[in-house]
């Protein structure tokens, strides 16, 4: 049976959402309520669009080698974990594409997810912790100094999350505007 993702927007290429050229998924519904969250229209689990796990990854290979890995993004990832988790397996499994995830559970709540092990050996690299406006970072991928970055395997270095853009505006080619990077997602 497919498995679903519910997601809040997807983009082809970004290179403010962590190393290099990266395909990007938002998914939608996150109940940790930050004070100051950035992206608030990623909260509701009765908005967003319905995938699948099969379809996001299709979507993947079908950008070929121009992108040299995903990020998952939100919303909260972690609150769709079984599809989420499947989706990284078969990345890793079927692909040489890196993986990167934004999650606002630290690593302490995280450890204690039975999934733990299997989703530390589907990521190259983990940004956890809740968003603090009280700590807010403003030239890094990392959104609040309480936050940490985990490196899973040896893709990446804090050499290429040091040298991650701020923010991008990308013009789709349907003429929308996308601003994107720390500060989530925003279309026009
Ligand atoms: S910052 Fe992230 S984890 Fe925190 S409320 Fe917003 S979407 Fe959820």
């Amino acid at each position: 049976m497919a498995e679903h993702i519910l997601i809040h927007h997807k983009l082809d290429a970004s290179k403010a959402n962590g190393p290099g050229n990266r395909a990007v998924i938002w998914v939608q519904g996150c109940t940790l309520n930050c004070p100051g969250c950035f992206n608030p229209k990623t909260h509701d689990k009765n908005e967003g669009t319905q995938t699948t796990v099969n379809e996001l990854f299709n979507w993947l290979l079908s950008l070929g080698n121009s992108i040299e890995g995903v990020t998952i993004s939100g919303g909260e990832p972690l609150q769709q974990l079984k599809p989420v988790l499947s989706l990284l397996q078969r990345i890793k499994a079927e692909t040489i594409l890196t993986t990167f995830m934004f999650s606002g559970y630290t690593k302490k709540e995280i450890e204690t997810f039975p999934q733990w092990l299997a989703l530390s050996q589907a990521l190259d690299m983990l940004l956890c912790g809740r968003y603090d406006v009280t700590h807010k970072l403003e030239s890094c991928i990392v959104s609040s100094s309480n936050q940490e970055v985990l490196f899973l395997t040896n893709a990446y270095t804090q050499f290429e999350v040091d040298n991650i853009p701020h923010n991008e505006i990308i013009i789709l080619p349907n003429g929308a505007i996308v601003a994107s990077g720390v500060g989530g997602i925003n279309l026009e």
